[in-house]
């Protein structure tokens, strides 16, 4: 049987595995880890459990379809609830709104909030939709780099189309340009986040994001983000996936223009196909030295990165829920810190996830687990100690402020992650949440491919290739990769 091996059990490694073994490839996954899922990982301190890294869920069905594809019921392995709650914003003003899933009670909910009309918000979503539609299935679904791609009827309907897709604004334009009530566009404003941009840098086309939310759900699943991974990570093992722990690839082996296998710690295996689960930086810098870097691409500037505490909280908050922010009363200021001066801002926008809200099981009685999160620049060798002290001192203030509490004397349980750590955990380069940064109209387009011209048999799959990064991207990634490898 031919032999294929994956650099690297994240989530888009453990989707690319099982497809692979799909194929009928003899699948070996080399992780450097002790564990798999990469970012999406989970710890448990002082009877607080906490996810590591990802805390929103959309679009499960790509995580549905990994277990379909061996005749599975997803169900069986892994459950998940829709959200009637999406998010709570609060502002400094005592201004709260809590977004509902439902689009009609958004837009009920939101003109009785917001200085806007019930028909300017509904304008907003269409267009939301419309983006979403022409353009999901090329910038998404597909090889970007593939002639294939660009000659269909559907590509060339898009293209006809690309004036409605706002590549000339940016998103903090095109939302000032749709509502007048400066909460509102910040609140619409930070998608951008979702992939780790600056709303007032990434294009208008950015807009689509809530679509994804609003129209096709949050979901939570049933024992946190973590049980995505250990539950395809149960499949992949069930279906003959072998996996190698503390086994750090060295190199990617080639026989001139073919790749033949990895060097790891323990030597050299062979194989017919490799995957590079591994962000696509290090893979050139690390795996393929003398290979040519697609320097443009690697050059690409960074998505943001995350300062988090995982704060054991020993008190009770009605009026939070699973997902929470507190907005920055300096939002552009905010994002030219992180992005230009690499910097934090002394008043950021706090993200509260609490887990324990919808599994009480997370936090001791009478407790909460709370994940705090800032965006953050990358790791560009910055004083992290200072950084992350001053941090914690804003957060506690910005809490305190918002929510009328005394913090520091809640707190019973702490953890810390950086982007250092971050990078150190997971080879992120410079720690990025989501590889490069769609700071750029051309971002999609510069974005490294799911394979390479100068190897055959080399894959790419991951936050840090097409299509990009966030949990249903890094599905599709191996979605598409899998789908330009020859079968077994
Ligand atoms: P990664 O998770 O980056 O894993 C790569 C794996 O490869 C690691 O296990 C690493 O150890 C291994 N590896 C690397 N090099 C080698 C080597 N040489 N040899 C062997 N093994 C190697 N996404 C969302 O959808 N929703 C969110 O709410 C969200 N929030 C986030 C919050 C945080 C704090 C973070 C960190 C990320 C968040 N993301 C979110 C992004 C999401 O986590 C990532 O896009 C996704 O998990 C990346 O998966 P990946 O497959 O690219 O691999």
């Amino acid at each position: 049987m031919p032999k294929a091996i994956v650099v690297g059990s994240g989530i888009a490694g453990l989707a690319a595995a099982l497809r692979l073994r799909k194929k009928a490839y003899e699948v070996t996954v080399f992780e450097s880890n002790a564990y798999p899922g990469g970012k999406l990982h989970a710890f448990e301190k002082d009877d607080f459990r906490f996810d590591v890294g990802p805390s929103l869920f959309t679009m499960p069905q790509y995580v549905d379809e990994l277990f379909e594809l061996f005749d599975k019921d997803p169900r069986d392995y892994f459950k998940y609830k829709e959200k009637e709650t999406i998010c709570n914003y609060f502002w400094e003003d005592g201004t709260h709104f809590s977004v509902k899933k439902n689009s009609e009670q958004f837009i009920k909910d939101a003109a009785e909030t917001f200085d806007v009309h019930k028909d300017e918000i509904k304008k907003y979503i269409a267009n939301a939709k419309e983006k979403y539609e022409l353009t999901a299935g090329i910038f998404l679904e597909k090889s970007l780099h593939k002639p294939e791609t660009y000659f269909s009827l559907g590509t060339f309907k898009s293209m006809l189309q690309a004036y409605k897709l706002d590549l000339n604004t940016n998103l903090n334009q095109f939302n000032q340009s749709s509502f007048r009530d400066p909460k509102l566009v910040q609140l619409f404003n930070r998608y951008a986040t979702y992939n780790g941009s600056s709303p007032y840098k990434t294009p208008g086309i950015m807009s689509m994001i809530p679509h994804l939310e609003m129209h096709y759900g949050t979901f939570y699943p049933e024992g946190g983000m973590h049980s995505i991974t250990k539950s395809l990570y149960e499949l992949a093992q069930e279906v003959g996936v072998e996996f190698r722990f503390n086994e750090q690839v060295t190199s990617i082996e080639h026989d001139g223009k073919k790749a033949i296998g990895i060097n790891s710690s323990k030597g050299f295996q062979q194989a017919d196909i490799v995957y590079s689960n591994m962000d696509v930086f290090p893979t050139y810098h690390k795996l393929l030295k003398d290979l040519k870097k697609p320097e443009k691409t690697l050059k690409q500037e960074r998505s943001s990165s995350a300062l988090i505490f995982y704060w054991g909280v020993n008190a009770k908050f009605p009026q939070l829920d699973l997902h929470n922010i507190l907005f920055s009363n300096e939002y552009r200021e905010e994002f030219k810190m992180i992005f230009e001066d690499k910097s934090l801002s002394d008043d950021p926008t706090v993200y509260i996830n609490i887990t324990s809200k919808e599994d009480p099981k997370d936090a001791p009685e009478g407790a909460e687990n709370w994940f705090v999160m800032i965006n953050a620049p990358g790791n560009y060798g910055q004083n992290w100690n200072k950084l992350v002290s001053s941090a914690r001192e804003n957060i506690l203030k910005k809490i305190n402020r918002v929510l009328d509490v005394k913090m520091q004397d809640l707190i019973i349980s702490e953890s810390i992650m950086d982007p250092v750590k971050i990078e150190n955990d997971t080879s992120s380069y410079r720690g990025a949440l989501y590889g490069a940064a769609s700071n750029s109209k051309f971002a999609a387009f510069i974005r490294h491919p799911n394979f390479t011209n100068q190897l055959k048999n080399l894959y790419f799959c991951g936050g840090s290739v097409h299509p990009g990064g966030g949990i249903p991207l890094c599905l599709l990634s191996a979605k598409i990769s899998t789908e330009l490898t020859p079968d077994a």
